[in-house]
């Protein structure tokens, strides 16, 4: 079959991987691939679809590392708590009502607000996969898919949710042309007992793929860990064989010095999600020491009922500021670096090769941010522009694997005001149960 080139000419492109971060020029694209980014007019054939990018800063999509997303149908239903309040009292009585469609309707509802963000892998632990598989299926996303398991029931229902995990990780992996990828996540190790998360260690290993799990997100969870287990939670996965495998854990807000080197030696890597911790008043993550120890950090939203939106432009903005408010060092994490947590790391995060930057040989996963608006000019910086100024709304342009999806601010693959309609009557009707 013929290949699908297209080359992008005087645009704006982000290329953090250099010395310079910004090149205006050309890119070229052939099927899934980035082939050519540069100043230089590459030759190409007239048949060649050309794309006019002046008034465009192009960026690598933006990777969502942590969330729960069918937890859309939640937003705004309980802010203003703390964690485990929120948790018992307001999310896990609703979400134990929630249906295969909810899931459906809430993970499309997240979807269309990712995408048209600029978000376009995201990171999902969730029930009812199947459903949020067949939306990134659709939506032409890139998806990093994950049954999060909770293990506080009777051995039987453990063994389903186990079997089930197991299942929709082996079912998944690779689907979609390769858009889809599994991990596998007992929840946490507060909601986990030390012999399930052995199992699902195990599962890990048999089917070898990464595991995922939240992890010291509040102070008294550690404690609690501690009581219980006479260990901090990063010993007590270190015990239980996790980072045998390769680990992204969701938070590590409360860490040690000891605790930084242990993940850094198992190159254990971190979601920081910077918005759910400051809402939750979880703490602020050692995010600086964290990079600086080696350890990769990307960026999450977490679900967006403790967010409470997904747009990842504020989730760098965040990560950039408050370690600068908090370690009184202006220089703590720069524009660039945030970027990099928003983009590749983002893929380092999750394991996927090839993905996070422009540059030849890459996945074609990028955007392109309309740079004719007040907030962008003058055209100074547009790497300073995209983390200090910008947000989500200035998202023009998307495509995921060589693929448009979004075109001038509309979703191409997803039918935005059906999903908008079923969201809020899926919500309706959880009200009435
Ligand atoms: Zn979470």
């Amino acid at each position: 079959m013929r290949k699908h080139k297209w080359m992008i000419k005087n645009g704006s492109f982000a290329v953090l991987e250099n010395e310079k971060s910004t090149l205006r020029g050309y890119m070229v694209v052939e099927d899934h691939l980035i082939t050519y980014i540069g100043e230089e007019e590459p030759q190409v054939d007239e048949n060649t679809e050309i794309i006019d990018g002046t008034h465009l800063f192009f960026m690598p999509g933006l990777v969502n590392t942590h969330g729960h997303t069918a937890m859309s149908l939640l937003r705004g239903y309980g802010d203003d708590l703390a964690l485990q309040v929120w948790l018992q009292e307001k999310m896990w009585p609703m979400e134990a009502k929630f249906t295969a469609d909810d899931v459906y309707w809430g993970t499309s509802l997240s979807v269309i607000e990712m995408l048209k963000g600029g978000t376009t892998t995201f990171l999902d632990m969730y029930d009812h996969m199947d459903q949020v598989a067949a939306v990134t299926e659709q939506s032409g996303m890139r998806g990093v898919l994950t049954r999060g398991v909770i293990g506080l029931c009777p051995p039987d229902v453990q063994n389903h949710k186990l079997a089930e995990a197991i299942a929709f990780a082996k079912d998944w992996h690779g689907k979609a042309g390769g858009r889809i990828t599994t991990m596998i996540s007992p929840h946490a190790p507060y909601t986990c007992p030390p012999d399930y998360i052995e199992k699902f260690v195990q599962a890990a290993h048999d089917l070898d793929l990464p595991i995922h799990t939240h992890m010291s997100e509040t102070a008294a969870e550690v404690e609690q860990n501690v009581q219980d287990y006479g260990l901090r939670p990063v010993a007590h996965l270190q015990k239980l064989g996790v980072f045998s495998r390769p680990t992204l854990v969701a938070h590590a807000v409360h860490l040690t010095n000891e605790e930084i080197d242990i993940l850094a030696a198992h190159q254990v890597t971190v979601s920081h999600n910077p918005g759910s911790n400051l809402k939750l008043a979880s703490g602020v993550a050692r995010v600086p020491e964290l990079l600086k120890a080696g350890v990769t950090v990307s960026l999450g939203t977490d679900g967006p009922a403790s967010n409470n939106n997904l747009d990842m432009f504020e989730e760098m903005r965040l990560a950039a500021l408050i370690h600068k408010g908090v370690t009184g060092d202006p220089t703590a994490i720069p524009a660039a670096e945030a970027l990099r947590m928003g983009t590749v790391y983002g893929a380092k995060s999750l394991f996927l090769e090839g993905l996070g930057t422009l540059a030849a040989g890459m996945k074609a996963d990028f955007i392109a941010l309309n740079t004719d608006q007040a907030h962008f000019l003058p055209h100074t910086d547009f790497i300073s522009h995209a983390v200090y100024s910008a947000s989500a709304k200035d998202v023009e342009h998307v495509w995921v694997d060589g693929k448009q999806v979004v075109k001038n601010g509309v979703c191409l693959t997803l039918d935005e005001e059906k999903i908008r309609r079923e969201a809020q009557s899926a919500f309706e009707r959880l009200l009435t149960l």
